[in-house]
């Protein structure tokens, strides 16, 4: 694990590391901060609770330490979006800055001009805005920005509800070109994409998620599995996933499938697809406008899987999904928490099933060090999933619905024969009544009561 003695940061600064009582740097800190002392810009995509803050901060002040600011023209600026958060910030320079001298001033609204003013006329090292007010000193011509080195934007996505993406752009124009810049935001959304791109040069991308540990709204899984031989492997595991998604029936009402590479993306969308599911994929070699395309039909409902890879998904704005499936183990542990930090979101209930090999252990193990958790293991006994829809099952989940309770799972639970009953139709059977369920929308589908499943009309 990283030291923050290994990071590069100044004697100074580690003293007041040591006196706010941090032993280790964050996940943000540790990937960050080497970055922005060399100088290079950095796209961090993490929420508040992160230490992103220090992430940031203590990597300038280390820089700021030397050169000193001119009048009305300082030399870093740090924007964010509500005054709440810009005081915020403004108290961690004040934390880690203790040794050092550095002027620093805060431009909020609801604090008079005037004093404001005075603390800028005098010169200051770091500015800390909110982005209108920023604007209202610069337009009453009491400011320059052509000495900023440093621009930090932080929680751009907040910046982006509240309608602050044109005053930033601005911002940005008035800052020289040569400025560093370290961007926060907890999503990517396009509008954000659109900005960092040109307004970034060559930035490390550095992404973590909220600690390193797991909601506990999440119910996680894993099923350890041997298959005949190696290279039964994947098909298996395909199988696998397949049982788990008919087993999750409605409950899943959107998922991810991770897979750890790009060629498995495919090979699993392919499967997935001939085997009746909705289901898109997103891979980095894949072009831009499919991906796009993708991820609009999974956000407004119309694909139900996403097959995904780390990096494709990183940063996208998805929608909080009910399940994540890991296909694969991730090879950094750091990823997991990313993966299955996609569901269970704002409260909701979450499912997050991992599929391992022997050969995947070492990962596993690696996982359960970071989360401080042992993920529970779901014995599995892989039963033929079924093909496609059919009859047979439709018409159980209907009376099922009807007689549904809100009956509660018991959690981790051991599952065995887990497959559906019934699933002996004839694949043509099988086959035409996907088809024509897909055909005809018009017509409503019979024999299911009131209920119809949103697939079958699609
Ligand atoms: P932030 O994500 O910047 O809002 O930080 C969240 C909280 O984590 C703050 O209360 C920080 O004081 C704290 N924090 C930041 N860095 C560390 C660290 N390396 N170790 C422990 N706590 C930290």
């Amino acid at each position: 694990m990283t030291k923050f003695i290994d990071l590069g940061l100044s004697p100074k600064v580690m003293k007041a590391i040591n006196d706010a009582g941090y032993d280790t740097p964050t996940p943000i800190q540790s990937e960050a901060i080497p970055h922005a002392l060399e100088g290079r810009d950095i796209l961090g995509i993490a929420q508040t609770g992160t230490g992103k803050t220090a992430g940031f901060t203590l990597p300038m002040i280390h820089k700021l330490a030397r050169g000193r600011a001119r009048a009305r023209m300082p030399r870093s600026l740090v924007l964010a979006p509500t005054r709440e958060l810009a005081a915020q910030v403004a108290e961690n320079f004040e934390q880690y800055a203790k040794y050092v001298k550095l002027d620093m001033a805060l431009l909020i609204g609801g604090v008079s001009f005037k004093e404001q003013d005075r603390l800028i006329d005098r010169g200051v090292d770091v500015l800390i805005a909110t982005p209108g007010r920023l604007l209202d000193h610069f337009e009453r011509g009491k400011l320059l920005l052509t000495g900023i080195e440093i621009m930090v934007v932080d929680e751009a996505d907040r910046m982006l509800d509240m309608g602050f993406i044109p005053d930033i752009e601005r911002i940005f124009k008035l800052t020289p070109f040569t400025r560093q810049t370290l961007f926060f935001s907890a999503t990517m959304a396009p509008e954000i994409s659109r900005i960092t791109q040109e307004f970034l040069q060559n930035p490390k991308l550095v992404e973590v998620a909220r600690q390193a540990t797991t909601s506990e709204n999440i119910t996680q899984n894993v099923i350890c599995f041997k298959a005949e031989n190696r290279k039964s492997e994947p098909k298996k595991k395909r199988d696998l996933l397949r049982t788990i998604i008919a087993k999750e029936g409605e409950k899943l009402t959107n998922g991810i499938v991770f897979c750890n590479r790009k060629v498995d993306v495919d090979i699993v969308m392919k499967s997935l697809k001939k085997h009746g599911h909705s289901v898109g994929a997103i891979h980095g070699d894949l072009d831009q406008r499919y991906r796009m395309e993708v991820l609009a039909g999974f956000k407004n409902n119309d694909i139900t899987l996403l097959v995904a890879s780390d990096v494709a998904a990183r940063g996208l704005d998805i929608p909080a999904v009910s399940h994540v499936f890991n296909f694969d183990v991730p090879i950094h542990a750091e990823d997991y928490v990313h993966r299955i930090g996609r569901t269970g979101r704002a409260g909701r209930k979450g499912w997050a099933f991992m599929l391992c090999l022997p050969h995947e252990i070492k990962h596993l193990d690696k996982i359960e060090e970071l989360v401080k958790q042992s993920i529970p293991r779901l014995e599995f006994e892989l039963q033929k999933a079924p093909k496609i829809i059919n009859k047979e099952r439709l018409k159980n989940t209907a009376k099922k619905d009807e007689n549904k309770t809100n009956q509660k799972q018991p959690e981790n639970k051991i599952l065995k024969n887990t497959e559906p009953k019934n699933i002996d139709i004839s694949k043509s059977e099988a086959t035409s009544l996907t088809k024509d369920a897909q055909k005809d929308t018009k017509n409503p589908v019979k024999g299911l009561g009131e209920h119809v499943p949103a697939f079958l009309l699609r």
